[in-house]
């Protein structure tokens, strides 16, 4: 046990580039694991450490992080999780590697709905879960709910990821929250119906698909649209399809979250704090958001001109802590439905 402890150290410190961890050294720094990929954040990282002088080191991975830092358990130099999606969150906060966050700057910075009631994470970003239409074949008001998904007009005209996607279980998560188990049973079958073609693929393979004719309309998260336009090889493609943010005209459209935990055995527990409060705050929402095409949590905080030219929306105001409570039921109805089949 403790030679692995040891090899598990040593990894991780040659990983972030440190020769040794002294405790004057902890005192000085603050340790991320991040599942998000380093041009994500290294930009707000650079001004926390312009102002604070608290170094900041980051180990990224996309998989296998929560399993890591249970693995390093006390000797864990983690001090933050960063990562996306409440599903990834929940099982970070299921793990037992968080502790609770106690700060009165993001209390006053970060809604409620985008905070857990035991204060286990915060989110730092919002995402929309939007619907993609062609501009060509589907009129611009066409469709503008979630619940028309299951509309048999639109029979063979949707494309979609696996719905064992955690993006999906949010939504239909979102979906039992409003409307119970079973009208969304109902809502999932009659949307399987309407598929184009068995669910494969990521958000953008969606939007292409609705860009090469194979779907009219094809759900995926907003930032996917923004990072193609960027793309000069996705941006033709991406110009053949309209975003659409369903439900303005009742709940808003379903948002999502990255977010932050702090660990249970964090060595820099107040420059951790430190740090996400850094974050949480004006200048950095805004470059946060801005990087990802993705939207600030703090409320009054300047959209990036990108998302700001896609419109204004109202997004659904339902706790994300809820949206977790119903993903086991989400996870049952798809498995039930064999929407993926
Ligand atoms: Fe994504």
């Amino acid at each position: 046990m403790v030679s692995l402890r040891k090899t598990v150290f040593g990894v991780v410190v040659a990983a972030i580039g440190l020769s040794a961890l002294t405790s004057a050294q902890a005192a000085e720094e603050v340790n991320v694991y991040s599942l998000r990929q380093s041009y994500l954040i290294e930009p707000m990282f650079k001004r926390f450490t312009e102002e604070t002088g608290i170094r900041v080191n980051t180990l990224f991975s996309q998989n296998g992080l929560v399993e890591r830092i249970k693995h390093e358990g006390r000797n864990t130099p983690a001090d933050l999780l960063l990562t996306v999606d409440i599903g990834r969150i929940q099982d970070a906060v299921d793990a037992d590697i968080a502790q609770p966050i106690e700060s009165a700057v993001l209390e006053a910075n970060i809604p409620a709905q985008f905070r857990d009631e035991n204060k286990l994470w915060v989110g730092m970003t919002t995402r929309a879960r939007v619907l993609y239409t062609s501009f060509d074949r589907v009129a611009p008001d066409a469709i503008t709910t979630y619940e028309s998904l299951a509309d048999p007009k639109w029979e063979g005209r949707i494309c979609v990821r696996s719905a064992m996607h955690v993006y999906n279980i949010a939504l239909i998560a979102s979906m039992i929250a409003h409307h119970g188990e079973e009208y969304t049973k109902t809502w999932l079958t009659a949307v399987k119906d309407n598929l184009a073609r068995k669910p494969q693929g990521g958000d953008t393979d969606q939007i292409e698909a609705v860009s090469q004719g194979v779907c009219d309309v094809a759900i995926g998260n907003s930032y996917y649209y923004g990072k193609m336009l960027d793309d000069p090889n996705k941006a033709p493609a991406a110009k053949q399809v309209r975003i659409v943010f369903p439900n303005q005209g009742d709940r808003g459209t379903h948002v999502n979250i990255s977010g932050v935990a702090l660990m249970k055995h964090a060595p820099n527990k107040a420059n951790a704090i430190k740090l996400i409060e850094f974050l949480s705050g004006d200048e950095a929402q805004h470059m946060y958001a801005d990087i990802n095409f993705e939207y600030p949590v703090k409320p009054g905080v300047a959209w990036s001109d990108r998302v700001r030219s896609w419109g204004r929306f109202t997004h659904d105001e339902l706790a994300l802590n809820v949206v977790a409570a119903n993903r086991v039921a989400a996870i049952r109805l798809i498995d039930e439905v064999g929407f993926n089949e």
